[in-house]
């Protein structure tokens, strides 16, 4: 059975490093939006044969980071490491049938080996290929019998046809002298045995998958479809590094960038549904097709990435909003109280159309967080004389009648008190915002007082006047 005939079965499959970049993010949600597209499976590969960095603690950014982005796999995530014996079972099975070999060179004779293949521009093959085993025990990987002629060819959806000369395939080591499995063969075991019908993945495997697709027709199974995505690039075309601002999915997140706007921007970078820029999960899913996908790298854009999150923070929930918030200010190491959240709360509806971020969101409502009696900023304090107290005074006295206090019936009362003293807002508006604000970021007056309610806009202009 052909992989397009089997039921679709992607994955994502990365290397714990200790951070999860962007680009593995955007190949976990290609992978995942064609299984939701087709109604098939995304599974997770933990690709942890490197000890030293696959550690508890870097497993989990990727196991967090996958979570954050609401890409959840359809099963239990496999582990490589733990799969060694099966890897070694499929390369003692390879052998038998002939499709490998013992290779006896040290690593002396290989490391000259290697430095002849180079010079003479061709791939590394071993003379113990066809020669008989020395007969004692000295150490020997099991390399693969590569096809010395001829040409592997690439259907790759994205790239199109890729060919590569045989001859500049090496006979890959399977098994190394301590019986530990090599990463190509791993991957083809793996991908094999998980039922993989689609393998989309990073451009700088595209190489391997011509070494593979070996490995699979001397395994004698059928061949997934390949798909090798293009980099994301930095906003000035150089490869996405930390100078452009941020590389890692936990950095977008403490960035305040939301989730769903990730998907949505991320889905964009590459693949496209015309000139669509904002849509749903359900809408990308149903138009999800990887051969749409570009072939030249993408570019980060930062405004285009606002954009979208803006829209997002437009749509989502308050009381989402506000604990998103509070987790902000815990990232900076402050201890938000109930009393904190339900002021970001009260604020958030008249704030959140002016924010890009959680970040920006955090800074807009931070006023409302003040705790009486507010620390004055110098501006405010000088503003303040004689006459201006008297007139907040009077404010103050007109406020308390209006009895629906929200924005609209708040700016109708500012106005009427305006004119009342025959005077602009403006006449008090800046001192009345600083003794709502401290010099902190304040949205327009009614829906600042609106923000804080009743009492606390009260007490904190009677705190100012005593
Ligand atoms: N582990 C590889 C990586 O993190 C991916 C291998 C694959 O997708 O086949 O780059």
């Amino acid at each position: 059975m052909s992989s397009s005939a089997r039921p679709v079965v992607t994955r994502i499959a990365p290397s714990p490093t200790g951070s999860m970049h962007i680009g593995t993010a955007r190949t976990a949600l290609f992978n995942w939006l064609y299984a939701r597209h087709c109604g098939g499976k995304f599974l997770l590969r933990i690709e942890d044969t490197d000890r030293e960095r696959s550690t508890e603690a870097s497993v989990q950014v990727i196991l967090d980071g996958l979570d954050w982005l609401g890409l959840h796999p359809d099963e239990p995530p496999t582990y490589q490491f733990a799969r060694a014996a099966r890897h070694r079972e499929a390369v003692e099975a390879l052998f038998a049938a002939g499709g490998a070999y013992r290779c006896y060179m040290t690593p002396e004779e290989t490391a000259a080996e290697r430095e002849r293949a180079r010079t003479e521009g061709r791939a590394i093959r071993s003379p113990w290929r066809d020669r008989e085993a020395p007969g004692d025990d000295r150490p020997f990987t099991i390399r693969f019998r590569g096809p010395l002629e001829g040409e592997t060819v690439v259907d790759d959806l994205v790239k199109g046809q890729v060919t590569f000369a045989n001859r500049d395939l090496d006979d890959l080591v399977l098994l190394r002298s301590d019986g530990t499995p090599t990463y190509n063969l791993a991957v083809v075991v793996d991908d094999h045995d998980m039922g993989v019908t689609h393998v989309f993945r990073g451009d700088d495997h595209l190489s391997n998958a011509a070494r593979q697709s070996l490995i699979y027709t001397a395994m004698g199974w059928d061949l997934p479809v390949f798909a090798h995505l293009p980099m994301i690039h930095g906003p000035d075309g150089a490869k996405l590094s930390k100078r452009h601002g941020a590389q890692a999915v936990g950095e977008f997140a403490d960035l305040g960038y939301l989730p769903e706007a990730m998907r949505n921007y991320l889905a964009r970078l590459g693949w496209g549904h015309g000139d669509d820029e904002l849509f749903t999960d359900a809408q990308a899913i149903s138009w999800f097709d990887i051969r749409d996908v570009v072939r030249s790298p993408a570019r980060l854009d930062w405004n285009k990435l606002n954009h979208v999150n803006a829209h997002y923070i437009r749509l989502a929930d308050a009381g989402r909003l506000a604990d998103l918030v509070m987790d902000v200010l815990r990232r900076r190491g402050e201890a938000p109280g109930k009393t904190d959240r339900d002021r970001t709360l009260a604020l958030i509806p008249l704030v959140k159309e002016s924010a890009k971020t959680l970040i920006e969101l955090a800074d807009l409502t931070a006023f409302a967080r003040l705790v009486r009696p507010l620390a004055l900023d110098a501006k405010t304090i000088s503003q303040l004389d004689g006459e201006t107290r008297a007139r907040l005074a009077r404010l103050a006295l007109a406020l308390e009648s209006v009895s629906d206090w929200t924005a609209e019936p708040l700016l109708a009362a500012l106005r009427d008190f305006a004119s009342g003293e025959g005077v602009g807002l403006g006449k008090f508006g800046a001192p009345l915002r600083g003794v709502l604000s401290a010099g902190y970021p304040a949205p327009d007056l009614a829906s600042a007082l609106a923000g804080l309610g009743r009492e606390e806009s009260l007490g904190r202009i009677a705190d100012a006047l005593r």
